[in-house]
C-alpha cells in the first residue's frame, strides 16, 4: 500500500474541519471523516436536538395558556413532518454541502478520506476511501474525532437507541425509557413528552446532578410531576417483539415501546488507538493534552469531545481557534502561544424549563473559600414575569462580598440561554457587580430585569448614583 504525505492530517469533522482557513492554501492536508460531514453538533446532537425542542416548546405552551386566559388545544405532533422538516430539508444537505465543498476544486490542497482512521505508527493513519485503503503520514496530526454514546453491558443485544438514532425514527413513539440523568436525556425527556410520547427517565442520582443545588432541587420536584421518574439502576433488560423491560436495583421494573440511553459520552481515543501513534490517553479514553493542545506526542494536536474537559461545542470551537493559531506557529518553526480558553464556560440545557449556568455554584464557592454572598431572585417578581404568569423561573447569582466579582451565575426558566449571557459578559470582563445595575440601562419592562433585581439583591456596597 502506497503512503501518501501531507502537512497536516485532520481526523474527524466536527470543529475539526474549522481549522482549514485560508491560512492553510499553501498547506497539503487530509481530512478523515468516516461519519456525516460536520459532526455530532450539526448531525446528531446540539442543532437538531433544538430543532425538535422547539416543537416540543410550541406544543408545550397548550398546556400553560390557560392561565393567560387562552384556550389552546395541541392536537397532536406530525412526526415524520418534523423529522423530514429538521434532517432531509436542513441538517442532511448541510452536511452533504461541508462535503462536497472539501471535495470540490475550491479546496485543491485537501483530500478527503472517508474510511475510520488508526494510528499504526508515530504520526502514520491507516484509513481508506471508497477505492481502497491508504496510509497517510504527516507532519502535524490534528485529533478531532469526538466522542460516542457509552453503552453500558446490560444494553448489549437489545434494540436500543442513542441521540444517533432517536431523532430518525419512523413514527412518534408511544412510550419511551430514557436512562440517565444528565442534559441530553433531559432534552430528550421534555422532546418526547411534550410531543405525546409517555416517558419514564431511570438515573441513579437526581437529575442534572451538577448543577447549583437550588435549581437542581427546583428543576427535580418539576421534572418528577411531569416524567415517570426511577432513581434507581438497570440491572437486567428483556426485550419482546414490542417493549423493552428493565429490571432495576430497586426490584421494580419498566417497560416500554422504546429505550434511548443516554448515559454519558466516552472519547474516541481508543477507536483511534492513539497508543500505536505514541499517543498517552486517561483511564476514560480521553486523548491528554497541554494548554496548548499539544498531545504527549511530537506534531500531534488534539481539540474538542476527545480531548476537552468540556463536552460542549462551543467549547470545541474555541479550542479549535487556539489549536489553529498554534499549528500555524508550529509550520512557522514558533512555539504556541495560543492557551485552551477554559474559564467561565457556560452551557445551557435546552429542557423545560430551560436551564442555563455558568461559573460556581454556591457550594463551591464556599469551597473555594470565598466571602459568599447569594441573591435568589424569581422571575415571578419582575415585570415581565407578570405577563408570563410565572410561577416556577428562577435566578441564582453567587458573588464574592470583598471582590465585588460574580462567580456563578444560574438561570432556570424562559429564555434562560441567552438571558445568561449578560452574566457571562460580567465574570468575562471581570466586571465589578457594584457598577453593574447602574452604568448602564435595563429595558423595562424586559425579562433582563431579572438578572437586574438579582444583582441588586446581592449584599453588596452598591454605587447607586
Ligand atoms: C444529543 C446531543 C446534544 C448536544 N447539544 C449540545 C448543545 O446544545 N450545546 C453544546 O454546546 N453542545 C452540545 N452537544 C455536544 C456537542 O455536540 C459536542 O461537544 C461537539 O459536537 C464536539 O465536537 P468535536 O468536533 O469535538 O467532535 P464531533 O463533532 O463529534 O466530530 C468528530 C467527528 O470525527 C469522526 N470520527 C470519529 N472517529 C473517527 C475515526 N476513527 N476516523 C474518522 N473519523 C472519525 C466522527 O464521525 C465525527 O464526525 C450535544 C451533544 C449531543 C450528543
Amino acid at each position: 500500500m502506497d503512503t501518501t504525505h501531507y502537512d497536516l492530517i485532520i481526523i474527524g469533522t466536527g470543529s475539526g474541519n474549522t481549522i482549514i482557513t485560508e491560512d492553510y492554501d499553501d498547506k497539503r492536508v487530509a481530512i478523515v471523516e468516516n461519519g456525516k460531514f460536520g459532526g455530532t453538533c450539526l448531525n446528531v446532537g446540539c442543532i437538531p436536538t433544538k430543532m425538535y425542542v422547539l416543537a416540543a416548546d410550541t406544543a408545550y405552551q397548550a398546556r400553560e395558556s390557560e392561565r393567560l386566559g387562552i384556550d389552546l388545544e395541541f392536537k397532536g405532533a406530525d412526526w415524520p413532518a418534523i423529522r423530514d422538516r429538521v434532517f432531509t430539508n436542513r441538517i442532511d444537505l448541510i452536511a452533504a454541502g461541508g462535503e462536497e465543498y472539501r471535495r470540490s476544486d475550491a479546496c485543491p490542497n485537501v483530500d478527503v478520506y472517508d474510511q475510520p482512521a488508526r494510528f499504526v505508527g508515530p504520526r502514520t493513519i491507516e484509513t481508506g476511501t471508497k477505492e481502497g485503503p491508504a496510509t497517510i503520514t504527516a507532519d502535524q496530526v490534528l485529533l478531532a474525532a469526538g466522542s460516542r454514546p457509552f453503552i453500558p453491558d446490560w444494553a448489549e443485544g437489545l434494540d436500543y437507541h442513542t441521540n444517533e438514532d432517536i431523532m430518525r425514527l419512523e413514527k412518534l413513539p408511544t412510550s419511551l425509557t430514557i436512562v440517565g440523568g444528565g442534559f441530553i436525556a433531559m432534552e430528550f425527556a421534555h422532546v418526547f413528552e411534550a410531543l405525546g410520547t409517555d416517558v419514564t427517565i431511570v438515573s441513579r442520582s437526581a437529575l442534572l446532578r451538577t448543577l447549583d443545588e437550588t435549581i437542581r432541587d427546583e428543576f427535580n420536584t418539576l421534572a418528577e410531576k411531569r416524567f415517570n421518574v426511577v432513581h434507581s439502576t438497570v440491572e437486567s433488560a428483556h426485550q419482546t417483539e414490542d417493549s423493552i423491560e428493565l429490571l432495576l436495583a430497586d426490584g421494580t421494573t419498566v417497560s416500554s415501546q422504546h429505550l434511548l440511553l443516554a448515559t454519558g459520552r466516552v472519547p474516541n481515543g481508543d477507536e483511534l488507538e492513539v497508543q500505536n501513534g505514541g499517543i498517552e490517553m486517561l483511564p476514560n479514553h480521553s486523548v491528554k493534552v497541554d494548554e496548548f493542545g499539544r498531545t504527549t506526542a511530537e506534531g500531534v494536536w488534539a481539540l474538542g469531545d476527545i480531548s476537552s474537559p468540556y463536552q460542549l461545542k462551543h467549547v470545541a470551537n474555541a479550542e479549535a481557534r487556539a489549536v489553529g493559531a498554534n499549528l500555524l506557529a508550529a509550520f512557522a518553526g514558533e512555539e504556541p502561544t495560543m492557551t485552551m480558553p477554559h474559564e467561565h464556560v457556560p452551557y445551557a440545557v435546552f429542557t423545560h424549563p430551560q436551564i442555563a449556568t455558568v461559573g460556581l455554584t454556591e457550594e463551591q464557592a464556599v469551597a473555594a473559600g470565598h466571602d459568599v454572598t447569594t441573591k435568589i431572585q424569581r422571575y415571578g417578581d419582575v415585570a415581565y414575569g407578570w405577563a408570563l404568569e410565572d410561577t416556577t423561573g428562577v435566578v441564582k447569582l453567587v458573588a464574592d462580598k470583598q471582590s465585588g466579582r460574580l462567580l456563578g451565575a444560574h438561570y432556570m426558566g424562559p429564555q434562560a440561554s441567552t438571558l445568561i449571557q449578560q452574566a457571562i459578559t460580567i465574570m468575562a470582563f471581570d466586571l465589578d457587580l457594584r457598577d453593574v445595575p447602574r452604568k448602564q440601562y435595563w429595558i423595562h419592562p424586559a425579562l433582563a430585569e431579572v438578572t437586574e433585581n438579582a444583582i441588586l439583591g446581592l449584599d453588596l456596597d452598591f454605587a447607586l448614583a
